[in-house]
């Protein structure tokens, strides 16, 4: 989940092809992918992630909400040049926990890290950690989708949220 923009489609195609496109090309509806992670805690588990990507601008809200419907977890993303992204999380957390409720694990994202190193940064590193206490994530990460920083970590500790979660281990 995250504003039109901050780098969702593009974390997804790192972690899943990894490959990065600098253009815009802007996500209409949903995007489905599927990946297979290995977990070095727990080898005897075989686990399929399926990710959904969707479109983050207001004029797609309406068609959101049904996919969010049977989720396992949230990543909320915001761009670290871009502090409007950061304000807007809260209403990202609104919009999917009016479906799913609360009790689901999810992680807080700040993409664009190799920007935010060039001097580009609106948002600061207690910033982030305030928010994810705030959120009640998991985890703070600070990614690069680009510079394929930290993209592995943010699906990894995702999943073994998850699994720790519904499985008995
Ligand atoms: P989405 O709307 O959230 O799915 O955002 P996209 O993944 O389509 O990315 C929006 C724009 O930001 C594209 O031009 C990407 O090339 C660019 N972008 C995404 N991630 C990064 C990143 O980590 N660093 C930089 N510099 N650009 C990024
Ligand atoms: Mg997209």
């Amino acid at each position: 989940m995250g504003d039109g923009g901050v780098g969702k489609t593009s974390m997804v195609l790192r972690y899943c092809e990894n490959t990065f496109k600098e253009n815009y090309i802007m996500t209409i509806g949903s995007n489905f992918s599927t990946k297979q992670v290995d977990l070095e805690k727990y080898p005897n588990f075989l686990i399929k992630l399926q990710l959904w990507d969707l479109a983050g601008q207001k004029h797609f809200s309406f068609v959101r909400p049904p996919f969010y419907r049977g989720s396992s977890a949230t990543v909320y993303t915001f761009d670290l040049t871009r502090r409007s992204s950061f304000q807007n999380i809260l209403n990202w957390k609104n919009e999917v926990e009016k479906v799913i409720g609360d009790g689901k694990p999810s992680i807080l994202v700040g993409n664009k890290i190799d920007l935010a190193e060039q001097g580009q940064r609106e948002v600061g590193i207690g910033e982030g950690e305030a928010l994810k206490e705030e959120l009640n994530a998991i985890t703070y990460l600070e990614t690069s989708a680009k510079n394929d920083t930290r993209i592995e970590p943010v699906f990894k500790d995702l999943t073994l949220a998850i699994l720790e979660k519904t499985q008995k281990l």
